[in-house]
């Protein structure tokens, strides 16, 4: 028995399936990473692996990024953490609100799930509205409050243990401004709208040209507030995120992934006059801060630290420069592999991103839940296939990029790409 199939076999007895995270299990079994650094990864094998999932999109300066290791050791020399106030919080929040444009104040959390329950919560004390509009197949993390829509074209969870009376004060919209107007029309207990500023799955569907400037419309004209949700895109498609490269502003933003450096954690940022909600020393309708946050770990120096050594480096825009040419020479090289297969199926993506599509040539004018219907054996030969020759893609159809990832690297993994592809097709 090989060491990955070994521990798989000790993590089943002591894990439901094996796994922290649902989308950790792999049949036969997963593979078990020793150590990482830059662009690649080995297993306890010590097989390697180059990365495209680069800890759930949350590695953009590569794994175990030398300047943010260094800070977090230091770090630790002093206290990982002891739950008091620092000066590096502070720091951290400043970083955040130079670069965000919706930034008046910032607040640490826990994780990308929790900025956005947060961040609910936020929309539901300001707009004094219950309902929350979000769009079919955006993610916002695994809490129930935003979970009904996840799985696109359903309207539904797709999670036993969520009660309706959550899931009915969520509204799925399909991503049209038109659309989401007559909705509101219709409800006037919607007071809240969330958007994944991708597009659902960090941009395997694309939001339609001028969807985030016409909802910044409608929520101003409507008084409702407007989140968007940044836990991919922000610091990878621009610094400043999907609303400083786009020019459209919300009025909270949640961050997780590379906002902490990688490290676990999160944050929001948004509308001073929303975000003094959370201000203790403001208090309204009796209630002292009027909108209550918690958190044991929220902002840890030792994740401050990191994210702070972090921060230097992604403000130049110089990471996200490299990541995107990385992302572009990948679906370059795999479109091109398509085409010499005469295969209709076709690479694209925002930023550095790469997401694959195999019901033809184009994703134009297709809705979420047909741009995610795949072809099941090919889509797990391939991932399965890729994994076997050394290519870590992060789910079946989608991937990411690093700055650390290099032309040499990335025409590695085409190569394997097409020789996997030739294998499940020819
Ligand atoms: N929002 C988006 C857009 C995400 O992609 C994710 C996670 O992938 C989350 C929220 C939840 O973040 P976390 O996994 O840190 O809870």
């Amino acid at each position: 028995m090989t060491r990955n199939q070994t521990l798989a076999d000790r993590a089943r007895q002591v894990m439901p399936g094996g796994v922290s995270h649902e989308l950790r299990y792999r049949a036969p079994h997963p593979i078990y990473i020793d150590h990482a650094l830059g662009a690649e990864k080995w297993d306890v094998e010590g097989k390697r692996y180059i990365d495209f999932k680069l800890g759930a999109a949350s590695q953009i300066l590569g794994n175990s990024c030398p300047e943010v290791m260094q800070a977090v050791a230091e770090q630790l020399t002093k206290t990982p953490y002891t739950g008091d106030c620092h000066a590096l919080e502070i720091e951290w929040a400043e970083w955040i609100a130079r670069l965000y444009p919706s930034a008046d104040l910032v607040r640490f959390t826990g994780s990308g799930t929790e900025s956005t329950m947060l961040a609910l919560r936020l929309g539901r004390a300001w707009s004094g509205k219950d309902k929350v509009l979000r769009i079919d197949g955006h993610f916002h993390g695994w809490h129930d409050m935003l979970i009904k829509g996840a799985k696109p074209g359903t309207n539904t969870a797709p999670s036993l243990g969520v009660p309706t009376a959550i899931t009915d004060l969520t509204v799925v919209a399909p991503p049209s401004v038109d659309a989401i107007a007559a909705l509101l029309d219709q409800d006037d207990d919607i007071g809240t709208i969330f958007v994944e500023a991708s597009g659902a799955n960090y941009g395997s569907v694309p939001l339609p040209d001028g969807f985030l400037s016409g909802i910044r419309d409608l929520a101003t004209t409507r008084g409702k507030v407007l989140i968007f949700d940044e836990v991919i895109t922000g610091f990878r498609w621009a610094p400043g995120g999907r609303q400083a490269r786009d020019g459209v502003t919300p009025d909270i933003t949640t961050l997780a992934k590379v906002v902490t450096g990688g490290l676990p954690g999160g944050a929001i940022c948004g509308r001073r006059d929303i975000m003094e909600l959370l201000d203790p020393g403001k208090p309204r309708d009796g209630l002292a801060p009027p909108v209550s946050h918690k958190g044991t770990f929220n902002a840890a120096p030792m994740v401050a630290a990191g994210a702070i050594a972090a921060m230097k480096l992604l403000s130049t825009g110089d990471v996200q420069k490299q990541a995107d040419a990385m992302a572009a020479r990948l679906r370059d090289g795999i479109n091109a592999c398509f085409t010499n297969r005469g295969m209709a199926a076709v690479a694209y993506g925002d930023s550095s991103t790469c997401h694959l599509y195999f019901g033809g040539s184009s994703i134009d004018g297709l809705t979420a839940a047909q741009i995610r219907t795949v072809p099941p054996a090919l889509v797990n030969g391939l991932r399965n296939g890729l994994l076997e020759r050394g290519v870590d893609f992060m789910s079946f159809t989608s991937c990411v990029t690093s700055s650390a990832h290099t032309p040499e690297l990335v025409d590695e993994a085409i190569e394997i790409f097409d020789e996997t592809l030739g294998e499940l097709t020819e």
